[in-house]
């Protein structure tokens, strides 16, 4: 800005520096030239008269020696010069103001001596007799003038330059000061020249879209942030260059990473192979997808490309954990294995009864027994059935009719039933505790209690003993059963939940069971929001607890 302004000053200053120069010379010199012609046609006239008078002993006569006086005969031989030798001279007839005069009776020019420093005036006029009276003057050209004010010239122009870098200096630091000072927050309240005034409402307007849009982008980013941040899946987002712009909570988490982690590339949080193939293929392909394993849990792995028309911008990482979905596909399939298989055993030990029956194979007295086989097969495969209905029924998730039971009366119910089979072994079964209330599915509350006393019966020893109890704490109902069985081996008691597991594989016949019973009461304990712990001792016994969170509610 300082040296736009000073260049533009050096010019003006330049330009008008030259011009008055030209102009003011000029003038001079030609007022100058006027008077000095004025006064050399006066001394002419003069010097006319007294030659015409008195004859060229009037030129002798005179003292000029400011003029030069020059007397030229009609064929132009000088016959008098007050400066020069005659005899030097060469005929002046071709002189313009020679010839001018000899043919008009005046004659006028100049001429410039060799280098142009000097210039001669001549003014010639014809006399009486035909010769011409001339004189002339010289003095300094216009050239050599001005060649002298060079000097001059050059001080007043360095003087202009320096004047030009001070104005320009404090022009531009005036000029430059409000400008400094604007404030773009507002740019209305600035107090600044008024050609701004229209640049001011403009950036004002600016200001004011550019805070409109930076609310509604820090509103989309933190809808965005409190979307991705709440969800389960582990959400990544890279830029082109495959550095991370964005990283949820749930993928800091699975990678082992912090939000420092953003603006580095993805490598630094992640280095599978499977993962970096899988990236490289969906930024070729658009899309990409791989279960991969992490901290021992499986993840699907989704890598997408984004694209801003045909342009390649980033990609979105997808991670969804699947483990508990291949765990239930895993156990569905199982199941579905267990189920064949067990059906089948009874049903083929049902048909093969039948067969040797109905082939006369079997003596008369043997077909009671046969008979009493077949029914017992099918009340096994019948118990199956039931059980394998109420787990689904479970699995369903419906829900159930809920009602206020008391736990003391339906643990009642169950002893009435089981009573004759553990009497059939000998078994005490002992009930004890008091009436507890809770709110949940009575059908459920008898499964789970039948089911347990059922299993402390049945891997019971003989004379063994089973106890049953019903008791409260501050916040709990609580069920126990405990017997002085043959106990589940450490190895086994995490997995006896499991459907259709057993522990002693080969005596499951004889025992009865399903295999199902302890995954309906784990089930059942479950929908009713409570825990069930189990503590056994092989050869000892096992203890079976179950807790219902008690609801004050409820009772009040
Ligand atoms: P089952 O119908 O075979 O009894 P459960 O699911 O009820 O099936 O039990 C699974 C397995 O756990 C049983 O086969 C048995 O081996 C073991 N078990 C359950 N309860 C007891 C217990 N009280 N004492 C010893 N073993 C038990």
């Amino acid at each position: 800005m300082t040296k736009k302004i000073f260049w533009s000053i050096l010019l003006v200053a330049g330009i008008v520096l030259i011009a008055s120069f030209v102009t003011i010379m000029d003038s001079l010199y030609r007022y100058f030239s006027s008077l000095q012609l004025a006064q050399m046609e006066s001394q002419l006239n003069f010097a006319v008269q007294g030659v015409e008078l008195s004859g060229i002993s009037y030129l002798e006569g005179l003292d000029g020696e400011n003029y030069r006086l020059t007397l030229i005969q009609s064929d132009g031989t000088v016959l008098y010069d007050n400066m020069a030798d005659v005899s030097t001279l060469e005929n002046h007839s071709d002189r313009e103001e020679i010839r001018e005069a000899m043919e008009t009776g005046e004659g006028e020019s100049s001429r410039y001596s060799g280098v142009l420093t000097e210039e001669t005036l001549y003014l010639a006029k014809r006399l009486s007799d035909s010769s011409v009276l001339r004189i002339a003057v010289s003095h300094a050209s216009v050239f050599s003038i001005a060649a002298g004010m060079f000097y001059p010239f050059i001080i007043v122009f360095l003087l202009t330059v320096v004047l030009a870098v001070v104005l320009a200096v404090k022009l531009s630091k005036s000029i430059v000061k409000p400008l400094n000072e604007l404030s773009f927050e507002n740019p209305l309240e600035n107090d600044v020249y008024d050609e701004f005034i229209p640049m001011l409402r403009h950036m004002d307007f600016q200001n004011k879209k550019i805070k409109e849009q930076m609310i509604s982008l820090k509103n989309s980013s933190n809808e965005f942030l409190a979307i991705t941040e709440n969800m389960s899946e582990g959400l990544v987002l890279l830029n082109e260059k495959g550095v991370i712009i964005s990283i949820n909570s749930s993928a800091e988490k699975l990678f082992t990473a912090d939000k420092s982690c953003i603006g580095k590339d993805f490598l630094t949080i992640e280095r599978n192979p499977e993962v970096t193939k899988t990236l490289a293929k969906s930024t070729r392909d658009g899309y990409s997808e791989t279960k991969i394993s992490i901290k021992g849990r499986d993840y699907l792995f989704r890598a997408s490309r984004i694209e801003n028309g045909e342009d390649f911008v980033g990609s979105v990482l997808l991670l969804i954990d699947i483990t508990d979905k291949n765990r239930a596909e895993t156990l569905r399939r199982e199941f579905t294995a267990n189920v064949s298989h067990e059906l089948k055993t009874p049903l083929q030990s049902i048909i093969g009864s039948a067969e040797l029956m109905e082939n006369g194979m079997v003596k008369p007295d043997d077909i009671p027994r046969f008979v009493g086989h077949i029914r017992a097969e099918a009340s096994r495969l019948l118990s199956l059935i039931n059980d394998i209905i109420k787990l689904s029924q479970l699995d369903e998730e419906r829900s159930l009719p809920e009602e206020i039971v008391d736990i003391f009366v339906s643990a009642e119910d169950v002893r009435e039933i089981l009573n004759h089979s553990a009497k059939k072994r000998n078994i005490e079964f002992l009930l004890s505790g008091e009436h507890i209330k809770i709110r949940g599915v009575r059908q459920l509350i008898f499964e789970i209690i039948y089911n347990l006393c059922d299993n402390a019966i049945k891997y019971n020893k003989e004379n063994g003993k089973v106890e049953l109890r019903v008791y409260s704490d501050l916040n709990n109902a609580i069920i126990s059963v405990s017997d002085t069985g043959i106990g589940i081996p450490p190895e086994d008691i995490d997995r006896v939940f499991e459907r259709f597991y057993r522990v002693d594989k080969s005596h499951s016949k004889e025992t009865g069971g399903t295999g199902l019973g302890l995954s309906i009461v784990k089930h059942s304990v479950g929908y009713l929001n409570g825990q069930i712990n189990i503590e056994s001792k092989p050869g000892e016994g096992t203890v079976v607890t179950v807790v219902f969170p008690l609801d004050k509610k409820d009772f009040s």
